[in-house]
């Protein structure tokens, strides 16, 4: 159950509520700028139990049955859209595409991607990573704070956004001051104290579904963060674990159209680290402009064989260069524009 306050509530009527009804378990939600005050009961307390629709303070008080109540319909039934700048918007009619490499290797790698896809097709978000969750310990695991610092300059020089990805709350400060919006990865979608951290600061979150995660537990992962405040959060199907050794991962086109029906937060879908070989990327892009996502993650380099992380899956420039075209054209088609 969520209640929210009027918007002339005060902190003590808050705390009224709080205090009046501690054995329910409500939790309240730290407010930022232009939201109200709202308070959330475990999914199981229903407003029939309560009297709070009468008080003077309530707005609203929503049942929900769905125990991700922050992500859901039930709670907000319209999509919500996340803005990161001017006219960079996730939500209806719009796609960003998010490109770039999985790491950030070098300044000429980087600056050569950027540049590449700033000049090409106007990108607005560039995403590299510096800290790096790889499954072997042997490989190369991001250049850390000098990755950050790349990319910084690639904000600066070319005014494009910035995605990058924390794994641990070690490093967490330092990118969340260097992104525009942190990205969370499938291994770190269960990491609690990560979470927390995202749902603290005033930037939005990109939460990555775990590769095993049923789409339920990837909403409470969600609901994890806007507990805390942060209602930025984004969505991403990045493909499930799957028996085939041809495919990487299975990406979720499913599971995402079930997300769509349950919950109002965007939806980015990941070609890349889903398919995991660079010849099937481009037709998993137009099945992903096809569904009409809120956004795309694609990986790119420019010599994508000499990668340090991710080298199958990354594409040429020129594989961008044939499918972009096509994908803006799919995406007119589902009444969406590329970004
Ligand atoms: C990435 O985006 O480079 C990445 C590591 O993604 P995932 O967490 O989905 O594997
Ligand atoms: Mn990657």
């Amino acid at each position: 159950m969520i209640i929210e306050l009027k918007a002339s509530a005060t902190k003590a009527d808050a705390s009224f509520i709080m205090g009046q009804y501690s054995t329910l378990s409500p939790t309240l939600v730290p407010v930022r700028s232009g939201q109200r005050q709202l308070i959330v009961f475990p999914s199981s307390v229903k407003s029939s139990a309560t009297d709070l629709h009468t008080l003077d303070s309530v707005d609203r008080v929503v049942d929900c049955s769905a125990d991700f109540q922050l992500s859901s319909k039930e709670w907000k039934s319209e999509f919500s859209s996340v803005q990161i700048a001017d006219g960079i918007k996730f939500g209806p009619g719009n796609t960003v595409l998010m490109a770039g490499p999985c790491s950030v290797e070098t300044r000429d790698q980087t600056m050569k991607t950027a540049e590449y896809l700033v000049t090409e097709f106007g990108m607005k978000v560039f995403r590299a990573g510096a800290f790096k969750p790889r499954t072997s310990p042997y490989s190369f695991q991001g250049l850390g704070e000098e990755g950050l610092r790349l990319l910084d300059e690639v904000r600066s020089e070319f005014g494009v956004k910035i995605i990058s990805e924390v794994k641990d709350i070690s490093h967490f400060d330092s990118v969340a001051e260097y992104s525009d919006i942190i990205q969370v990865g499938t291994k770190a979608m269960y990491n609690p104290a990560l979470l927390h951290k995202c749902g603290r600061v005033s930037k939005p979150i990109l939460l990555k579904r775990g590769f095993m995660s049923t789409i339920k537990e990837f909403l409470q992962a969600a609901d994890f963060i806007m507990l805390q405040g942060n209602m930025e959060v984004i969505l991403c199907e990045r493909g499930l674990r799957n028996f085939e050794p041809l495919t990487r991962f299975s990406l979720d086109i499913c599971g995402a159209a079930a997300m769509r029906e349950l919950s109002h937060l965007p939806i980015v879908l990941d070609p890349s680290h889903s398919m995991g070989y660079r010849y099937g990327v481009p037709v998993v892009m137009q099945a992903a402009a096809g569904f009409g996502c809120d956004g795309i993650l694609v990986e790119t380099h420019p010599e994508p064989d000499a990668s340090w992380s991710d080298a199958d899956q990354a594409l040429h420039f020129d594989q961008l260069k044939e499918t972009i075209p096509v994908v803006r054209e799919i995406l007119t088609a589902v009444g969406r524009t590329l970004i």
